[in-house]
């Protein structure tokens, strides 16, 4: 008998030892997770299709995900989170909207899970991993569907009251008219309710209506810049609006943080002549002399959720990484 439940303890104190963490990067049409080791970057295990409207589904995708032992779980999340309310706002993903989701599926798991915003899980995995690696202050930033960016000082997450450190898409200080330099475009109602905010402007769909403004054209982000890479001249107007708003922004948070890189991920970081203009025209107006490019394509551009979530998930959970 003490045998026995010698080695139900054994088998129990195996299975807390052992439990293998997830971490998860969760957009809009997948899910992507991996188990990572101790140290080092991770390589996705595998991917699922994200259930947007059924919460019951949305459980079990992530349920079936997760190995046998069950350990603690990190997600990665595009959208807004309030870390204070742990209340999200992710648009994109209906069966998650307004739910307290990391209390929710803790109890649905059985298990810890910890959530990050996708922007703060770029900025880490680049401060620790990435181009920002050994630098004091990294400000990465997503120049993608929206505009989003994560701030990192010596290799901590500067969170923020309610988690928002960072985000410089949103506040009334974009002045379309650059100084009197550019017409056309008119002043763009931002998804949060205001006008004047950067992500009306600086994102992709902002560089869409930026050239419909001047050209009265619906183009495509993409198609945009392939013709500005051809020297066509409407889309080379687009473009040099584009980014001397960009610019303009972006200088002030470089004379507000001291950056000493500020790495970019989202669809339009791939372009990199694009990045190459937003870089160059910055520089030029911000306070602090920077002789090399500011602004790089980010390490983990494209892995930043997973990579970010799985660094989080070493600092939260150390005791389940065997050194
Ligand atoms: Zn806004």
């Amino acid at each position: 008998m003490s045998r026995f439940i010698d080695s139900t303890f054994q088998n129990l104190f195996e299975r807390r030892e052992f439990q293998m963490v997830t971490s998860f990067d969760i957009g809009g049409s997948f899910i992507r997770y991996a188990h990572p080791s101790a140290r080092g970057p991770v390589e996705e295990t595998g991917r699922v299709p994200t259930p947007l409207h059924s919460w019951s589904e949305f459980v079990e995708a992530l349920r079936k995900c997760l190995p046998e032992t069950r350990g603690p779980a990190v997600i990665s999340l595009a959208g807004a989170f309030d870390a204070q309310t742990g209340i999200a706002d992710v648009a994109n993903i209906p069966c998650l909207n307004g739910r307290p989701i990391a209390s929710d599926l803790t109890k649905e798991l059985g298990t810890p899970v910890e959530i990050i915003n996708d922007a703060d899980a770029f900025a880490l995995a680049e401060a620790v991993e990435g181009s920002g690696a050994g630098k004091e202050t990294v400000f990465a930033i997503i120049l993608g569907s929206g505009v989003g960016g994560g701030l990192v000082h010596n290799g901590s997450l500067v969170s923020g009251r309610g988690g928002i450190a960072g985000e410089w898409g949103h506040g009334p200080v974009v002045d379309p008219t650059a100084g009197g330099t550019i017409s056309g475009i008119p002043h763009f109602l931002c998804g949060c309710g205001q006008i004047g905010c950067l992500d009306a402007y600086g994102s992709a769909r902002g560089l869409e209506k930026i050239h419909a403004a001047l050209h009265n054209t619906l183009c495509s982000s993409i198609e945009i810049t392939t013709a500005w890479h051809a020297g066509e001249p409407q889309a080379a107007r687009t473009i040099d609006a584009f980014t001397t708003i960009l610019a303009r922004a972006l200088s002030m948070v470089i004379n507000l943080l001291g950056p000493d890189v500020i790495p970019v991920s989202g669809g339009l970081s791939a372009d990199a002549r694009l990045l190459a203009e937003i870089d160059r025209k910055t520089r030029a107006i911000t306070l602090a002399n920077y002789s090399e490019p500011l602004l790089v394509r980010g390490v983990f551009s494209r892995t930043g959720g997973l990579q970010g979530a799985s660094i989080h998930a070493r600092r939260a959970f150390p005791n389940k990484f065997s050194s």
